[in-house]
């Protein structure tokens, strides 16, 4: 199964992944982006949030 995941070293905490898709991804410590429910939107609306991370800090991951 595909999972997006925020590289923490990345990320840079500007909130937009949490703006296009906030059912996957809420802001957690220290302005950090994380995953709060993997299959909390479909593909595409995370698709969205990866093109939208202008660090590149999120991907999929098999798990
Ligand atoms: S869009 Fe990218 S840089 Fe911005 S909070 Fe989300 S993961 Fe972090």
């Amino acid at each position: 199964m595909k999972v997006p995941v925020v590289d923490a070293d990345l990320c840079t905490g500007c909130g937009a992944c949490v703006d296009v898709c906030a059912n996957v991804f809420e802001m957690g410590e220290n302005d950090i982006a994380v995953v709060k429910n993997p299959t909390g939107a479909g593909e595409s609306d995370v698709e969205e949030a990866i093109d939208a991370c202008p660090s590149e800090a999120i991907s999929w991951s098999e798990k």
